[in-house]
């Protein structure tokens, strides 16, 4: 019992005595990690500024919330400049939506991306960067911050070219590059009887396998279109222009134009079979721009340029064509020529909007008018949107032609209302170059005001890929237009990523089901397969579905069947002029009032 006391009292002494200890030891450990902590943080903020890497870090808004002093050297802009900003500052322009999605895709997905990207310094010289770009997550798995980290690596890629102009071969495919062939070629003395065939193939779209299964399978592919080439044209020279354009030259025998024609057929029979990449099969288009050199009085780099107006020439009339070279392409088709006419259009009144109707598939009175615009130029008469609308993408005209075109059709829209005439909606194609652009939401509010048109009147139709990018901006854009009461569809559905899933939390009301699952109907069981799940999917996201493309009685038939909402097409009527399409509104008001 004694003992027990004993122990007791000797206890109660020591407690406060540990207690004491805990509490010094809990505080040196406490100062000790703070201690550490701090000079972790200092390390780190050292590093942040003394690295030779750029760094950018921006919160899940895609606000920049610093920079590092690497950073302020390679784009010219101090933090003060930068902070509160989007990292799109310093956007080139030279990627498209493809690419940004991509982008987004891994960086969700994945927490990583990197790669080669263009941006654009304060000064407006383009540069090239080597991009790493991190997601930072917290405890919760939650993303909180962006972290960037790039470097500079234009001289870079400058020395490489200068080393592969030395070279003289492409370091990819192995093949002569251009000054090696045109070297080669010079040496050559055609004549009309044995005249050349130069040819440049331009494979189409091919920006597309770049952007969707990345840098390494185009190389692959490239690779292997260099191989086959070079299998089925013994005879000729081959060599690598550009990214994804080969010259081909080859000796004639006969010098007629059925062997220029057979030589090029056998090209493309040869390349045109499919490519295995990635244990998957994939076939592709090609465009041929070609000349007959047979004279030594024309300089073989003249030959080339010829064949390059020809490609240039071709591919305006879309893919897989084949132009031979005549002497009017050069004062018509001359690409800067072009590219000057489309900045002059809309200057010289040669562009018009035509309006095509989407009808109600049950009644066929029509529900809208979709916007489509046209260029009529002076000598090449008229050009396709097809054509010219990636050409204004490229080349930084698709901001104010896409302007034009919204201020336009809102007018001409109003004044229908005015005459009592207009039908509910008017739908506008809106480009993703000009979404992507940071005044696209206000001007399209603006110019509702301006115009005082009810923003549920307008329609914009936004192809797959700008909701595929669902990057915080895209987003707020989006529901911003939304919160307005702007209808928002989903132009050419199916062509890109074919995914409804993404769709679920977005604000659209419409899907633009693609012409190429409707040619088919209604006999074509694949297609119809998708149409019907098409529908099916859409009811349940509560959203409309607009057939494209119906030309025949048997499709609309088949689609109202099926419950299809709204018809769009030949069928029910081509894309006219702003006369014509009056015309036809009042004629369908008479109608209305007669019967
Ligand atoms: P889109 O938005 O898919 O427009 C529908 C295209 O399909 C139009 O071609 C139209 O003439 C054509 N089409 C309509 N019904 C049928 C049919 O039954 N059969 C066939 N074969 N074709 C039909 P268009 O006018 O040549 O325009 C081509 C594309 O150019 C448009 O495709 C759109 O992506 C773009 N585009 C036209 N105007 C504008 C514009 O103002 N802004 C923007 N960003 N893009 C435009
Ligand atoms: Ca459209
Ligand atoms: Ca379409």
């Amino acid at each position: 019992m004694n003992n027990n006391i004993q122990l007791l009292s000797a206890a109660l002494i020591a407690l406060p005595l540990v207690l004491a200890l805990g509490f010094m030891l809990g505080q040196w450990f406490k100062a000790y990690r703070e201690r550490t902590q701090t000079t972790t943080l200092m390390l780190l903020s050292e590093v942040f500024d003394h690295t030779h890497d750029g760094v950018t870090i921006t919160d899940t808004t895609g606000t920049i919330i610093a920079v590092n002093r690497t950073f302020t050297q390679v784009t010219g802009y101090s933090e003060d400049e930068v902070v509160g900003n989007n990292p799109r500052l310093l956007s080139s322009g030279y990627h498209d939506a493809d690419f940004y999605k991509s982008y987004w895709d891994a960086l969700m997905n994945e927490g990583i991306w990197q790669g080669e990207i263009w941006n654009r310094r304060k000064d407006g010289e383009v540069y090239l960067e080597w991009l790493t770009c991190k997601t930072v997550k917290n405890n919760n798995n939650e993303i909180t911050h962006f972290v960037a980290v790039f470097s500079d690596i234009t001289e870079h890629r400058r020395q490489e070219k200068r080393l592969e102009q030395a070279t003289e071969n492409d370091r990819l495919t192995g093949l002569p590059n251009t000054a090696s062939i045109l070297r080669e070629l010079s040496k050559k003395t055609p004549n009309v009887q044995h005249p050349w065939c130069v040819l440049l193939l331009d494979i189409d779209k091919f920006r597309l396998v770049n952007s969707s299964y990345g840098f390494a399978v185009g190389d692959q592919l490239l690779n292997n279109i260099a191989k086959r080439l070079q299998g089925c044209c013994t005879q000729g020279l081959i060599a690598r222009h550009s990214a994804d354009v080969f010259i081909v030259a080859t000796p004639l025998i006969n010098a007629t134009e059925e062997e220029q024609l057979a030589t090029i057929s056998r090209l493309r029979d040869c390349i045109s079979k499919p490519f295995s990449v990635l244990g998957r099969l994939m076939e592709f288009n090609f465009s041929v721009g070609a000349t007959l050199w047979n004279t030594t009085d024309v300089a073989v780099n003249t030959a080339l340029q010829e064949a390059e107006l020809a490609l240039h020439a071709s591919k305006s009339r879309g893919a897989g064509q084949t132009r031979f070279y005549s002497d009017d392409l050069r004062t018509d088709q001359n690409p800067l020529a072009y590219l000057q006419g489309l900045r002059e259009a809309l200057g010289n009144n040669e562009l018009a909007l035509f309006y095509q109707p989407l009808v109600l598939a049950t009644t066929g009175k029509i529900h809208a008018l979709e916007v489509l615009l046209r260029w009529t130029h002076p000598v090449m008469g008229n050009v396709p949107p097809d054509h010219f609308i990636p050409l204004a993408e490229r080349n930084g005209l698709m901001e104010p032609l896409g302007h034009w075109v919204l201020q336009q059709a809102l007018k001409q829209y109003a004044s229908w209302q005015k005459s009592g005439i207009a039908p509910p909606h008017i739908a506008v194609n809106v480009s993703p170059i000009e979404f992507q652009s940071e005044h696209f939401v206000g001007n399209v509010v603006a110019a509702l005001k301006k115009y005082q048109v009810k923003p549920h009147c307008l329609e914009l139709e936004l192809t797959e890929g700008v909701f595929v990018q669902q990057d915080p901006s895209t987003l707020e854009k989006l529901a911003t237009l939304s919160k307005h009461g702007i209808n928002l569809a989903i132009d050419d559905f199916g062509t890109g990523y074919s995914s409804l899933a993404y769709l679920k939390h977005l604000p659209v009301n419409q899907l633009k089901l693609d012409r190429a699952f409707i040619q088919g109907l209604p006999e074509n069981e694949a297609d119809r397969a998708i149409v019907e799940s098409t529908l099916a999917l859409c009811k349940g996201l509560k959203m409309s579905v607009v057939a494209e493309g119906v030309e025949n009685i048997e499709q609309a038939n088949y689609l109202r069947s099926q419950g299809c909402d709204y018809i769009q097409g030949f069928f029910y009527g081509r894309p006219i002029n702003q006369e014509l399409t009056s015309k036809l509104l009042t004629d369908q008001k008479n109608d209305a009032i007669s019967t």
